[in-house]
Protein backbone atom coordinates (compact mmCIF):
# COMPACT_ATOMS: atom_id res chain seq x y z
CA UNK A 1 0.00 0.00 0.00
CA UNK A 2 2.91 2.25 0.94
CA UNK A 3 4.41 1.94 -2.67
CA UNK A 4 1.34 3.09 -4.35
CA UNK A 5 1.31 6.68 -2.25
CA UNK A 6 4.47 8.20 -2.50
CA UNK A 7 5.58 9.73 1.32
CA UNK A 8 7.12 12.63 2.23
CA UNK A 9 8.58 12.09 5.98
CA UNK A 10 8.91 15.03 8.72
CA UNK A 11 10.25 14.99 12.01
CA UNK A 12 9.76 17.08 14.43
CA UNK A 13 9.86 17.31 18.21
CA UNK A 14 5.95 17.61 18.46
CA UNK A 15 3.01 17.98 16.03
CA UNK A 16 0.12 20.26 16.64
CA UNK A 17 -3.19 18.87 14.98
CA UNK A 18 -5.13 21.92 14.49
CA UNK A 19 -5.39 25.71 14.46
CA UNK A 20 -7.92 27.00 16.90
CA UNK A 21 -7.81 28.58 19.96
CA UNK A 22 -6.25 25.45 21.86
CA UNK A 23 -3.96 24.57 18.48
CA UNK A 24 -2.34 27.55 18.51
CA UNK A 25 -2.00 28.40 21.82
CA UNK A 26 -0.11 24.89 22.33
CA UNK A 27 1.93 25.42 18.96
CA UNK A 28 3.42 28.90 20.07
CA UNK A 29 3.82 27.48 23.40
CA UNK A 30 5.60 24.52 22.36
CA UNK A 31 8.28 26.58 19.91
CA UNK A 32 8.39 29.22 22.58
CA UNK A 33 9.74 26.35 24.80
CA UNK A 34 12.34 25.50 22.24
CA UNK A 35 10.53 22.29 20.71
CA UNK A 36 10.60 22.28 16.62
CA UNK A 37 6.83 22.10 16.38
CA UNK A 38 4.81 21.96 13.42
CA UNK A 39 1.06 22.59 13.57
CA UNK A 40 -1.06 20.85 10.90
CA UNK A 41 -4.59 22.61 9.78
CA UNK A 42 -7.16 21.65 7.21
CA UNK A 43 -8.41 24.98 7.13
CA UNK A 44 -5.94 28.22 7.19
CA UNK A 45 -5.50 28.99 11.16
CA UNK A 46 -8.00 32.07 11.59
CA UNK A 47 -11.01 30.51 9.85
CA UNK A 48 -10.88 27.93 12.32
CA UNK A 49 -14.49 27.77 14.47
CA UNK A 50 -12.75 29.70 17.54
CA UNK A 51 -13.08 32.81 15.69
CA UNK A 52 -16.85 32.63 15.99
CA UNK A 53 -16.40 33.12 19.44
CA UNK A 54 -18.99 35.76 20.53
CA UNK A 55 -19.56 36.61 23.86
CA UNK A 56 -16.37 36.30 25.76
CA UNK A 57 -13.88 34.59 27.84
CA UNK A 58 -14.48 33.37 31.65
CA UNK A 59 -11.69 34.76 34.51
CA UNK A 60 -12.24 35.96 38.23
CA UNK A 61 -10.27 39.13 37.63
CA UNK A 62 -13.15 41.11 39.50
CA UNK A 63 -12.69 44.14 37.26
CA UNK A 64 -16.37 44.99 37.43
CA UNK A 65 -17.10 44.13 41.15
CA UNK A 66 -15.87 41.30 43.67
CA UNK A 67 -15.03 38.18 43.04
CA UNK A 68 -12.71 35.18 43.54
CA UNK A 69 -11.75 31.84 41.31
CA UNK A 70 -12.58 29.78 44.34
CA UNK A 71 -16.30 31.46 43.02
CA UNK A 72 -15.82 30.43 39.56
CA UNK A 73 -14.49 27.29 40.27
CA UNK A 74 -17.60 26.55 42.46
CA UNK A 75 -19.87 27.40 39.68
CA UNK A 76 -18.39 25.02 37.35
CA UNK A 77 -18.23 22.36 39.51
CA UNK A 78 -22.18 22.79 39.43
CA UNK A 79 -23.19 24.20 36.18
CA UNK A 80 -20.97 20.36 35.62
CA UNK A 81 -23.80 18.85 37.69
CA UNK A 82 -20.59 16.97 39.54
CA UNK A 83 -19.35 15.45 36.50
CA UNK A 84 -16.38 17.63 35.90
CA UNK A 85 -12.81 16.95 37.50
CA UNK A 86 -12.38 18.74 40.62
CA UNK A 87 -8.68 18.89 40.08
CA UNK A 88 -9.38 20.17 36.50
CA UNK A 89 -11.47 22.62 37.17
CA UNK A 90 -9.21 23.97 40.15
CA UNK A 91 -6.02 24.40 37.56
CA UNK A 92 -8.69 25.87 35.07
CA UNK A 93 -9.93 28.37 37.50
CA UNK A 94 -6.45 29.28 38.90
CA UNK A 95 -4.84 29.31 35.61
CA UNK A 96 -7.63 31.85 33.91
CA UNK A 97 -6.28 35.05 35.74
CA UNK A 98 -3.14 35.00 34.73
CA UNK A 99 -3.94 33.60 31.44
CA UNK A 100 -6.35 36.42 30.32
CA UNK A 101 -3.92 38.82 31.72
CA UNK A 102 -0.83 37.04 29.23
CA UNK A 103 -3.85 37.65 26.25
CA UNK A 104 -3.92 41.08 27.07
CA UNK A 105 -0.28 41.63 27.23
CA UNK A 106 0.29 39.22 23.90
CA UNK A 107 -2.51 42.05 22.66
CA UNK A 108 -6.10 40.70 22.51
CA UNK A 109 -8.03 43.97 21.86
CA UNK A 110 -10.32 43.41 24.76
CA UNK A 111 -13.31 45.68 25.76
CA UNK A 112 -12.66 48.30 28.52
CA UNK A 113 -14.23 50.12 31.29
CA UNK A 114 -14.39 53.47 31.73
CA UNK A 115 -11.14 53.40 33.73
CA UNK A 116 -9.52 51.28 31.28
CA UNK A 117 -9.75 47.78 33.16
CA UNK A 118 -10.71 44.69 30.58
CA UNK A 119 -14.52 44.71 30.71
CA UNK A 120 -16.89 42.50 31.72
CA UNK A 121 -20.12 41.21 31.22
CA UNK A 122 -22.41 38.63 33.47
CA UNK A 123 -22.76 35.32 31.48
CA UNK A 124 -24.96 32.17 32.40
CA UNK A 125 -24.26 30.11 35.75
CA UNK A 126 -21.44 32.88 36.80
CA UNK A 127 -22.29 33.66 40.50
CA UNK A 128 -20.38 35.19 43.30
CA UNK A 129 -19.77 33.61 47.12
CA UNK A 130 -20.91 30.25 45.95
CA UNK A 131 -24.13 31.20 44.26
CA UNK A 132 -24.92 34.13 46.23
CA UNK A 133 -25.07 37.36 44.07
CA UNK A 134 -24.35 37.61 40.06
CA UNK A 135 -20.56 38.06 38.87
CA UNK A 136 -19.16 39.79 35.75
CA UNK A 137 -16.35 37.41 34.65
CA UNK A 138 -16.94 37.25 30.88
CA UNK A 139 -13.93 39.17 29.45
CA UNK A 140 -14.95 40.35 26.15
CA UNK A 141 -13.97 41.95 22.81
CA UNK A 142 -17.54 43.28 22.14
CA UNK A 143 -19.38 40.11 20.69
CA UNK A 144 -16.57 38.99 18.46
CA UNK A 145 -13.70 37.70 21.39
CA UNK A 146 -12.97 34.67 19.15
CA UNK A 147 -11.76 36.36 16.70
CA UNK A 148 -9.91 38.90 18.21
CA UNK A 149 -8.39 35.90 20.74
CA UNK A 150 -7.29 33.68 17.40
CA UNK A 151 -5.89 36.73 15.34
CA UNK A 152 -4.01 37.14 18.36
CA UNK A 153 -2.73 33.79 19.02
CA UNK A 154 -1.64 32.98 15.13
CA UNK A 155 0.50 36.17 15.08
CA UNK A 156 2.24 34.62 18.29
CA UNK A 157 2.80 31.68 16.73
CA UNK A 158 4.01 33.15 13.30
CA UNK A 159 6.52 35.28 15.85
CA UNK A 160 8.10 32.43 17.59
CA UNK A 161 8.46 30.51 14.10
CA UNK A 162 6.30 27.56 14.07
CA UNK A 163 6.06 25.54 11.06
CA UNK A 164 2.58 25.83 9.51
CA UNK A 165 1.31 23.02 6.87
CA UNK A 166 -1.81 24.86 6.24
CA UNK A 167 -4.66 22.79 3.87
CA UNK A 168 -3.10 19.55 5.38
CA UNK A 169 -5.86 17.52 6.22
CA UNK A 170 -4.18 14.66 9.23
CA UNK A 171 -5.86 11.29 8.10
CA UNK A 172 -4.88 9.04 10.96
CA UNK A 173 -2.69 8.55 14.05
CA UNK A 174 0.52 6.50 13.84
CA UNK A 175 0.56 4.25 16.84
CA UNK A 176 3.72 1.62 17.82
CA UNK A 177 2.94 -2.09 18.84
CA UNK A 178 3.16 -0.91 22.15
CA UNK A 179 0.24 2.10 22.23
CA UNK A 180 2.39 4.59 21.90
CA UNK A 181 1.46 7.26 19.52
CA UNK A 182 4.86 8.02 17.23
CA UNK A 183 2.74 10.46 14.98
CA UNK A 184 0.10 11.65 12.37
CA UNK A 185 -0.33 10.49 7.97
CA UNK A 186 -1.45 13.98 6.33
CA UNK A 187 -2.80 14.73 3.11
CA UNK A 188 -1.97 17.63 1.32
CA UNK A 189 -5.12 18.77 0.04
CA UNK A 190 -3.47 21.47 -2.50
CA UNK A 191 -1.24 19.05 -4.30
CA UNK A 192 -1.96 15.58 -3.49
CA UNK A 193 0.55 14.27 -1.81
CA UNK A 194 1.13 12.40 1.48
CA UNK A 195 3.16 12.98 4.45
CA UNK A 196 4.17 11.27 7.46
CA UNK A 197 4.73 13.46 10.36
CA UNK A 198 6.99 11.91 12.99
CA UNK A 199 6.92 13.14 16.68
CA UNK A 200 7.38 12.60 20.70
CA UNK A 201 4.42 14.21 21.13
CA UNK A 202 1.44 14.72 19.04
CA UNK A 203 -1.46 16.79 19.80
CA UNK A 204 -5.16 16.79 18.81
CA UNK A 205 -6.89 19.99 18.56
CA UNK A 206 -9.40 19.13 16.51
CA UNK A 207 -12.69 20.60 17.80
CA UNK A 208 -15.70 19.38 18.02
CA UNK A 209 -17.90 17.62 16.15
CA UNK A 210 -21.56 19.42 15.89
CA UNK A 211 -21.94 18.74 12.64
CA UNK A 212 -23.39 15.36 13.39
CA UNK A 213 -26.67 17.06 14.43
CA UNK A 214 -29.01 18.52 11.72
CA UNK A 215 -29.03 21.93 13.37
CA UNK A 216 -25.72 23.44 15.09
CA UNK A 217 -23.92 26.73 15.65
CA UNK A 218 -20.71 25.21 14.81
CA UNK A 219 -18.44 25.33 11.39
CA UNK A 220 -19.24 22.68 8.89
CA UNK A 221 -15.63 21.75 9.85
CA UNK A 222 -16.34 20.74 13.17
CA UNK A 223 -16.56 17.42 11.95
CA UNK A 224 -14.38 15.52 14.89
CA UNK A 225 -11.82 14.73 12.89
CA UNK A 226 -9.82 13.94 16.24
CA UNK A 227 -12.28 11.70 17.77
CA UNK A 228 -12.92 9.47 14.24
CA UNK A 229 -8.79 9.33 15.32
CA UNK A 230 -8.58 8.10 18.64
CA UNK A 231 -11.65 5.50 17.87
CA UNK A 232 -9.97 3.98 14.65
CA UNK A 233 -6.44 4.20 16.93
CA UNK A 234 -8.45 1.36 19.40
CA UNK A 235 -8.70 4.66 22.13
CA UNK A 236 -11.86 5.42 23.92
CA UNK A 237 -14.13 8.69 24.04
CA UNK A 238 -15.26 9.93 26.78
CA UNK A 239 -18.84 11.42 28.17
CA UNK A 240 -19.92 11.45 24.45
CA UNK A 241 -23.98 11.37 26.01
CA UNK A 242 -23.03 15.61 26.79
CA UNK A 243 -24.35 17.49 24.20
CA UNK A 244 -24.77 21.15 24.80
CA UNK A 245 -27.64 22.55 23.09
CA UNK A 246 -27.48 26.60 22.95
CA UNK A 247 -30.99 28.10 24.07
CA UNK A 248 -30.53 30.52 21.55
CA UNK A 249 -29.61 29.68 17.53
CA UNK A 250 -31.38 31.87 15.44
CA UNK A 251 -35.06 29.86 14.54
CA UNK A 252 -33.94 28.00 10.95
CA UNK A 253 -30.38 29.03 10.30
CA UNK A 254 -29.19 27.74 13.73
CA UNK A 255 -26.86 30.53 13.67
CA UNK A 256 -25.67 31.76 17.32
CA UNK A 257 -26.94 34.76 19.21
CA UNK A 258 -24.77 34.77 22.26
CA UNK A 259 -25.87 34.13 25.77
CA UNK A 260 -23.64 38.03 26.16
CA UNK A 261 -27.42 39.44 24.86
CA UNK A 262 -28.68 37.98 28.19
CA UNK A 263 -25.65 39.22 29.95
CA UNK A 264 -26.17 42.72 28.68
CA UNK A 265 -30.28 42.34 29.59
CA UNK A 266 -31.92 40.30 27.26
CA UNK A 267 -34.79 38.49 27.72
CA UNK A 268 -36.52 35.76 27.09
CA UNK A 269 -40.55 35.52 26.18
CA UNK A 270 -43.37 32.73 25.07
CA UNK A 271 -46.50 33.73 22.89
CA UNK A 272 -48.07 35.00 25.80
CA UNK A 273 -45.52 37.87 26.27
CA UNK A 274 -44.80 36.10 29.64
CA UNK A 275 -40.91 35.79 30.72
CA UNK A 276 -41.21 32.66 31.55
CA UNK A 277 -37.81 31.81 32.78
CA UNK A 278 -38.90 33.04 36.18
CA UNK A 279 -40.96 30.41 36.65
CA UNK A 280 -38.21 27.66 35.96
CA UNK A 281 -35.08 29.69 37.78
CA UNK A 282 -37.04 32.63 39.90
CA UNK A 283 -33.14 33.22 41.00
CA UNK A 284 -30.91 32.84 38.01
CA UNK A 285 -34.22 33.61 35.17
CA UNK A 286 -32.48 33.85 31.74
CA UNK A 287 -28.85 33.47 32.80
CA UNK A 288 -29.51 30.30 34.26
CA UNK A 289 -27.07 27.07 33.00
CA UNK A 290 -27.64 26.53 29.27
CA UNK A 291 -29.09 23.05 30.03
CA UNK A 292 -31.88 24.42 32.19
CA UNK A 293 -32.55 27.43 29.61
CA UNK A 294 -32.74 25.13 26.68
CA UNK A 295 -34.91 22.43 28.52
CA UNK A 296 -37.61 25.10 29.70
CA UNK A 297 -37.58 26.79 26.18
CA UNK A 298 -38.77 23.33 25.18
CA UNK A 299 -41.66 22.93 27.56
CA UNK A 300 -42.67 26.25 26.75
CA UNK A 301 -43.21 24.62 23.15
CA UNK A 302 -44.32 21.59 23.70
CA UNK A 303 -47.13 23.00 25.90
CA UNK A 304 -47.84 25.42 23.23
CA UNK A 305 -46.88 28.17 24.15
CA UNK A 306 -44.55 28.75 21.43
CA UNK A 307 -45.14 32.16 19.01
CA UNK A 308 -44.86 32.15 15.44
CA UNK A 309 -47.69 30.91 13.31
CA UNK A 310 -46.11 27.51 14.06
CA UNK A 311 -46.10 27.99 17.84
CA UNK A 312 -42.38 26.89 17.24
CA UNK A 313 -40.02 28.84 18.43
CA UNK A 314 -39.19 31.76 21.26
CA UNK A 315 -38.68 35.36 21.11
CA UNK A 316 -35.26 37.01 22.72
CA UNK A 317 -35.60 40.84 22.92
CA UNK A 318 -33.30 43.20 23.37
CA UNK A 319 -35.21 46.18 22.07
CA UNK A 320 -35.54 48.10 25.52
CA UNK A 321 -31.50 48.14 25.74
CA UNK A 322 -30.12 51.32 24.80
CA UNK A 323 -29.21 51.36 20.65
CA UNK A 324 -25.39 52.55 22.04
CA UNK A 325 -25.04 49.34 24.07
CA UNK A 326 -26.13 47.27 21.07
CA UNK A 327 -23.48 49.37 18.96
CA UNK A 328 -21.16 49.01 21.59
CA UNK A 329 -20.93 45.64 23.10
CA UNK A 330 -23.39 43.89 20.64
CA UNK A 331 -22.79 44.76 16.76
CA UNK A 332 -22.16 41.14 15.66
CA UNK A 333 -25.91 40.16 16.85
CA UNK A 334 -27.55 43.19 15.22
CA UNK A 335 -25.89 42.11 11.69
CA UNK A 336 -26.17 38.52 12.21
CA UNK A 337 -30.21 39.08 13.13
CA UNK A 338 -30.74 41.51 10.11
CA UNK A 339 -29.19 38.90 7.74
CA UNK A 340 -30.53 35.59 9.11
CA UNK A 341 -34.00 36.70 10.70
CA UNK A 342 -34.47 39.79 8.95
CA UNK A 343 -34.86 41.57 12.27
CA UNK A 344 -33.78 44.54 13.25
CA UNK A 345 -32.66 44.40 16.86
CA UNK A 346 -33.70 47.88 18.03
CA UNK A 347 -37.21 47.56 17.30
CA UNK A 348 -38.51 43.65 17.66
CA UNK A 349 -37.16 40.45 18.91
CA UNK A 350 -35.10 37.77 17.67
CA UNK A 351 -36.98 34.73 16.80
CA UNK A 352 -34.46 31.45 18.59
CA UNK A 353 -34.32 28.08 19.24
CA UNK A 354 -32.08 25.73 21.07
CA UNK A 355 -29.97 24.63 18.64
CA UNK A 356 -26.46 22.40 19.26
CA UNK A 357 -23.61 24.20 20.17
CA UNK A 358 -20.66 22.56 21.70
CA UNK A 359 -19.55 19.00 22.68
CA UNK A 360 -18.96 18.28 26.57
CA UNK A 361 -17.30 14.74 26.10
CA UNK A 362 -13.84 13.67 23.72
CA UNK A 363 -11.07 12.40 24.05
CA UNK A 364 -10.13 12.03 27.96
CA UNK A 365 -7.04 13.53 29.35
CA UNK A 366 -5.85 14.90 32.76
CA UNK A 367 -4.98 17.87 33.62
CA UNK A 368 -1.55 18.16 31.60
CA UNK A 369 -2.97 17.33 28.90
CA UNK A 370 -2.00 13.92 28.31
CA UNK A 371 -4.53 11.15 26.83
CA UNK A 372 -5.54 9.26 29.19
CA UNK A 373 -7.34 5.19 29.13
CA UNK A 374 -8.38 2.77 31.73
CA UNK A 375 -6.39 -0.10 31.39
CA UNK A 376 -6.78 -3.16 34.21
CA UNK A 377 -6.86 -1.22 37.41
CA UNK A 378 -5.94 1.72 36.13
CA UNK A 379 -8.50 4.18 34.91
CA UNK A 380 -6.31 7.46 34.42
CA UNK A 381 -3.40 5.57 32.58
CA UNK A 382 -1.20 7.90 30.24
CA UNK A 383 -1.75 6.73 26.81
CA UNK A 384 2.03 7.64 25.51
CA UNK A 385 3.14 10.36 22.76
CA UNK A 386 -0.55 11.42 22.71
CA UNK A 387 -1.93 14.48 23.82
CA UNK A 388 -5.40 16.16 23.33
CA UNK A 389 -6.80 20.02 24.03
CA UNK A 390 -9.48 22.59 23.52
CA UNK A 391 -13.30 20.70 22.36
CA UNK A 392 -11.63 17.57 21.30
CA UNK A 393 -10.95 16.97 24.61
CA UNK A 394 -12.65 15.75 27.91
CA UNK A 395 -10.31 17.13 30.51
CA UNK A 396 -12.76 16.95 32.08
CA UNK A 397 -13.61 20.41 33.23
CA UNK A 398 -17.28 21.00 32.03
CA UNK A 399 -18.53 17.49 33.23
CA UNK A 400 -22.35 17.39 31.91
CA UNK A 401 -22.99 21.05 31.36
CA UNK A 402 -20.24 23.63 30.03
CA UNK A 403 -20.91 27.46 31.73
CA UNK A 404 -20.38 29.86 28.60
CA UNK A 405 -17.35 31.63 28.36
CA UNK A 406 -15.47 28.41 29.61
CA UNK A 407 -14.27 26.84 26.44
CA UNK A 408 -12.06 29.62 25.38
CA UNK A 409 -10.43 29.86 28.58
CA UNK A 410 -9.81 25.91 28.41
CA UNK A 411 -8.14 26.79 25.29
CA UNK A 412 -5.84 28.83 26.27
CA UNK A 413 -5.05 27.26 29.91
CA UNK A 414 -4.98 23.83 28.56
CA UNK A 415 -2.85 24.62 25.64
CA UNK A 416 -0.33 26.19 27.56
CA UNK A 417 -0.86 23.19 29.98
CA UNK A 418 -0.12 20.82 26.87
CA UNK A 419 3.28 23.03 26.38
CA UNK A 420 4.31 22.83 29.69
CA UNK A 421 4.53 19.65 29.66
CA UNK A 422 5.31 18.61 26.41
CA UNK A 423 9.00 21.01 27.47
CA UNK A 424 9.03 18.52 30.53
CA UNK A 425 9.08 15.30 28.90
CA UNK A 426 10.66 15.72 25.36
CA UNK A 427 14.31 16.16 25.11
CA UNK A 428 14.60 19.10 21.59
CA UNK A 429 16.22 17.38 18.65
CA UNK A 430 15.94 13.59 20.44
CA UNK A 431 16.02 10.89 17.79
CA UNK A 432 13.06 8.90 16.48
CA UNK A 433 12.70 5.14 16.54
CA UNK A 434 12.45 3.62 13.47
CA UNK A 435 8.91 2.58 12.02
CA UNK A 436 8.04 -0.50 10.43
CA UNK A 437 6.56 0.33 6.99
CA UNK A 438 3.55 -1.06 7.51
CA UNK A 439 3.11 1.54 10.33
CA UNK A 440 0.57 3.57 8.04
CA UNK A 441 -0.96 0.94 6.01
CA UNK A 442 -4.42 0.92 7.66
CA UNK A 443 -4.52 5.43 7.41
CA UNK A 444 -3.43 4.96 3.35
CA UNK A 445 -6.16 1.64 3.32
CA UNK A 446 -8.59 3.85 4.67
CA UNK A 447 -7.95 6.65 2.27
CA UNK A 448 -7.57 4.37 -0.82
CA UNK A 449 -10.80 2.63 -0.24
CA UNK A 450 -13.30 6.22 0.39
CA UNK A 451 -11.47 7.25 -2.75
CA UNK A 452 -12.38 4.53 -4.87
CA UNK A 453 -16.15 4.06 -3.31
CA UNK A 454 -17.68 3.44 -6.33
CA UNK A 455 -21.38 2.61 -4.66
CA UNK A 456 -24.71 4.13 -4.54
CA UNK A 457 -25.12 5.87 -1.16
CA UNK A 458 -24.78 9.34 -1.73
CA UNK A 459 -22.09 10.85 0.95
CA UNK A 460 -24.87 13.99 1.20
CA UNK A 461 -27.51 11.48 1.59
CA UNK A 462 -25.82 9.50 4.75
CA UNK A 463 -24.39 12.55 6.44
CA UNK A 464 -28.51 13.94 6.43
CA UNK A 465 -29.80 10.77 7.24
CA UNK A 466 -26.98 10.66 10.66
CA UNK A 467 -28.03 14.07 11.34
CA UNK A 468 -31.58 13.54 11.50
CA UNK A 469 -31.70 10.58 13.85
CA UNK A 470 -29.13 12.69 15.88
CA UNK A 471 -31.75 15.55 16.14
CA UNK A 472 -34.49 13.60 16.20
CA UNK A 473 -33.22 10.84 18.77
CA UNK A 474 -30.66 12.47 21.07
CA UNK A 475 -32.36 15.82 21.40
CA UNK A 476 -33.04 18.10 24.47
CA UNK A 477 -34.99 15.66 26.17
CA UNK A 478 -34.35 11.50 25.96
CA UNK A 479 -36.12 8.59 26.56
CA UNK A 480 -35.08 4.89 26.56
CA UNK A 481 -37.52 3.87 24.07
CA UNK A 482 -36.34 6.89 21.26
CA UNK A 483 -32.75 6.57 22.23
CA UNK A 484 -33.05 2.51 21.64
CA UNK A 485 -34.45 3.61 18.28
CA UNK A 486 -32.15 5.89 17.64
CA UNK A 487 -29.42 3.28 18.29
CA UNK A 488 -30.41 1.13 15.46
CA UNK A 489 -31.43 3.98 13.26
CA UNK A 490 -27.68 4.66 13.49
CA UNK A 491 -26.85 1.19 13.01
CA UNK A 492 -28.64 1.34 9.52
CA UNK A 493 -27.14 3.96 8.93
CA UNK A 494 -23.28 2.57 9.97
CA UNK A 495 -23.96 -0.76 7.91
CA UNK A 496 -24.53 1.49 4.23
CA UNK A 497 -20.67 3.21 4.80
CA UNK A 498 -19.55 0.32 2.44
CA UNK A 499 -21.61 1.39 0.06
CA UNK A 500 -20.60 5.21 -0.26
CA UNK A 501 -19.94 6.38 -4.01
CA UNK A 502 -17.19 9.12 -4.49
CA UNK A 503 -16.95 10.24 -7.83
CA UNK A 504 -13.46 12.31 -7.93
CA UNK A 505 -10.71 10.11 -7.72
CA UNK A 506 -8.51 12.78 -7.97
CA UNK A 507 -5.80 13.92 -4.64
CA UNK A 508 -6.02 17.56 -5.56
CA UNK A 509 -8.89 19.77 -3.74
CA UNK A 510 -11.15 16.65 -3.81
CA UNK A 511 -14.13 17.82 -1.71
CA UNK A 512 -15.86 14.74 -1.99
CA UNK A 513 -13.39 12.54 -0.39
CA UNK A 514 -12.88 15.34 2.01
CA UNK A 515 -16.49 15.57 2.86
CA UNK A 516 -16.66 11.37 2.55
CA UNK A 517 -13.69 11.13 5.43
CA UNK A 518 -15.15 13.42 7.54
CA UNK A 519 -18.66 12.24 7.58
CA UNK A 520 -16.86 8.77 8.43
CA UNK A 521 -15.64 10.62 11.59
CA UNK A 522 -18.47 11.91 12.65
CA UNK A 523 -20.19 8.61 12.38
CA UNK A 524 -18.09 7.03 14.72
CA UNK A 525 -19.39 10.00 17.34
CA UNK A 526 -22.28 9.97 16.29
CA UNK A 527 -22.62 6.09 17.30
CA UNK A 528 -20.69 6.78 20.38
CA UNK A 529 -22.91 9.40 21.60
CA UNK A 530 -26.15 7.56 21.13
CA UNK A 531 -25.40 4.82 22.91
CA UNK A 532 -23.64 6.66 25.91
CA UNK A 533 -27.06 8.17 25.72
CA UNK A 534 -29.35 5.16 25.76
CA UNK A 535 -26.88 3.39 28.55
CA UNK A 536 -26.41 6.57 30.78
CA UNK A 537 -30.52 5.85 33.11
CA UNK A 538 -30.24 9.29 35.27
CA UNK A 539 -30.41 12.76 34.07
CA UNK A 540 -28.02 14.85 34.96
CA UNK A 541 -26.23 18.38 33.21
CA UNK A 542 -27.72 18.20 29.38
CA UNK A 543 -28.26 14.54 29.67
CA UNK A 544 -32.28 15.04 30.48
CA UNK A 545 -34.16 11.31 30.89
CA UNK A 546 -37.73 11.92 31.03
CA UNK A 547 -37.88 7.91 32.35
CA UNK A 548 -35.13 9.09 34.90
CA UNK A 549 -36.09 12.57 35.79
CA UNK A 550 -33.85 12.83 39.00
CA UNK A 551 -29.95 12.66 39.40
CA UNK A 552 -28.62 9.52 40.49
CA UNK A 553 -25.11 10.03 42.30
CA UNK A 554 -24.83 6.57 43.93
CA UNK A 555 -24.81 4.82 40.05
CA UNK A 556 -23.99 7.52 37.87
CA UNK A 557 -21.23 10.37 38.84
CA UNK A 558 -19.13 8.51 37.18
CA UNK A 559 -17.78 9.21 33.46
CA UNK A 560 -18.53 7.15 30.39
CA UNK A 561 -15.51 5.82 28.31
CA UNK A 562 -16.69 4.49 24.92
CA UNK A 563 -15.45 2.59 22.05
CA UNK A 564 -16.60 2.26 18.83
CA UNK A 565 -14.78 -0.74 17.05
CA UNK A 566 -14.85 -1.09 12.67
CA UNK A 567 -17.96 -3.22 12.15
CA UNK A 568 -19.64 -0.44 14.83
CA UNK A 569 -19.97 -2.33 17.47
CA UNK A 570 -20.02 -0.22 20.91
CA UNK A 571 -17.85 -1.03 24.37
CA UNK A 572 -18.40 1.16 27.56
CA UNK A 573 -16.56 1.30 30.59
CA UNK A 574 -16.48 4.11 33.66
CA UNK A 575 -13.88 6.27 34.88
CA UNK A 576 -14.17 7.61 38.65
CA UNK A 577 -14.75 11.78 39.15
CA UNK A 578 -11.89 13.34 40.54
CA UNK A 579 -13.43 14.50 43.67
CA UNK A 580 -9.99 15.95 45.16
CA UNK A 581 -8.60 19.20 44.24
CA UNK A 582 -4.79 19.77 43.55
CA UNK A 583 -3.82 21.98 46.49
CA UNK A 584 -5.41 22.97 49.75
CA UNK A 585 -6.25 26.46 49.00
CA UNK A 586 -9.53 24.85 48.07
CA UNK A 587 -11.74 22.13 49.23
CA UNK A 588 -13.87 19.97 46.96
CA UNK A 589 -17.32 21.15 46.43
CA UNK A 590 -19.39 18.08 47.87
CA UNK A 591 -22.68 17.36 45.66
CA UNK A 592 -25.23 19.25 46.24
CA UNK A 593 -29.08 18.90 44.92
CA UNK A 594 -30.22 21.04 41.91
CA UNK A 595 -31.41 24.16 42.81
CA UNK A 596 -31.73 27.06 40.35
C1 LIG B 1 -20.77 30.25 17.14
C2 LIG B 1 -19.99 29.88 18.37
C3 LIG B 1 -19.78 30.81 19.37
C4 LIG B 1 -19.07 30.48 20.52
N1 LIG B 1 -18.88 31.42 21.48
C5 LIG B 1 -18.13 31.10 22.57
C6 LIG B 1 -17.84 32.10 23.56
O1 LIG B 1 -18.21 33.27 23.45
N2 LIG B 1 -17.11 31.73 24.63
C7 LIG B 1 -16.64 30.45 24.81
O2 LIG B 1 -15.97 30.19 25.80
N3 LIG B 1 -16.90 29.50 23.87
C8 LIG B 1 -17.62 29.80 22.77
N4 LIG B 1 -17.87 28.83 21.83
C9 LIG B 1 -17.21 27.53 21.96
C10 LIG B 1 -15.76 27.62 21.51
O3 LIG B 1 -15.60 28.67 20.60
C11 LIG B 1 -15.25 26.34 20.87
O4 LIG B 1 -15.48 25.27 21.73
C12 LIG B 1 -13.76 26.45 20.59
O5 LIG B 1 -13.50 27.59 19.79
C13 LIG B 1 -13.15 25.23 19.94
O6 LIG B 1 -11.80 25.53 19.72
P1 LIG B 1 -10.75 24.42 19.32
O7 LIG B 1 -9.40 25.08 19.32
O8 LIG B 1 -10.92 23.23 20.16
O9 LIG B 1 -11.15 24.00 17.84
P2 LIG B 1 -11.59 24.83 16.53
O10 LIG B 1 -11.51 26.28 16.71
O11 LIG B 1 -12.87 24.23 16.09
O12 LIG B 1 -10.44 24.44 15.51
C14 LIG B 1 -10.26 23.12 15.02
C15 LIG B 1 -8.97 23.10 14.25
O13 LIG B 1 -8.65 21.76 13.89
C16 LIG B 1 -8.30 21.68 12.54
N5 LIG B 1 -8.66 20.34 12.07
C17 LIG B 1 -9.80 19.65 12.31
N6 LIG B 1 -9.75 18.45 11.70
C18 LIG B 1 -8.56 18.38 11.07
C19 LIG B 1 -7.92 17.40 10.25
N7 LIG B 1 -8.50 16.24 9.95
N8 LIG B 1 -6.69 17.69 9.75
C20 LIG B 1 -6.09 18.87 10.02
N9 LIG B 1 -6.66 19.84 10.78
C21 LIG B 1 -7.87 19.58 11.30
C22 LIG B 1 -9.07 22.80 11.86
O14 LIG B 1 -8.43 23.19 10.67
C23 LIG B 1 -9.03 23.89 12.94
O15 LIG B 1 -7.84 24.63 12.82
C24 LIG B 1 -18.57 29.16 20.67
C25 LIG B 1 -18.77 28.22 19.67
C26 LIG B 1 -19.49 28.57 18.54
C27 LIG B 1 -19.71 27.49 17.50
Amino acid sequence: MATAYPITDHYYDVVVVGAGGAGLRATFGMAEKGLKTACITKVFPTRSHTVAAQGGISAALGNMGEDDWRYHMYDTVKGSDWLGDQDAIEYMCREAIPAIIELEHYGVPFSRTAEGKIYQRAFGGMTTRYGEGRAYRTCAAADRTGHAILHTLYQQSLKHQAEFFVEYFALDLIMDDEGVCRGVLAWNLDDGTIHRFRAHQTVLATGGYGRAYFSCTSAHTSTGDGGGMALRAGLPLQDMEFVQFHPTGVYGAGCLITEGVRGEGGYLTNAKGERFMERYAPSAKDLASRDVVSRSMTIEIREGRGVGEHADHIHLHLEHLDPAIIHERLPGIAETAKIFAGVDVTKEPIPVLPTVHYNMGGIPTNYKAEVVAPHGDDPDRVVPGLMAIGEAACVSVHGANRLGSNSLLDLVVFGRAAAIRAAEIVTPGAPHKDLPASSVDHALERLDRHRNAKGEVRVAHLRLEMQKVMQNNCAVFRTGEVLEEGVELMRKAWEKRPFIGVSDRSLIWNSDLVEALELDNLMYQAVATITSAANRQESRGAHAREDFPERDDETWMKHTVVWVKPDGDVALDYRPVHMNTLTNEVQAFPPKARVY
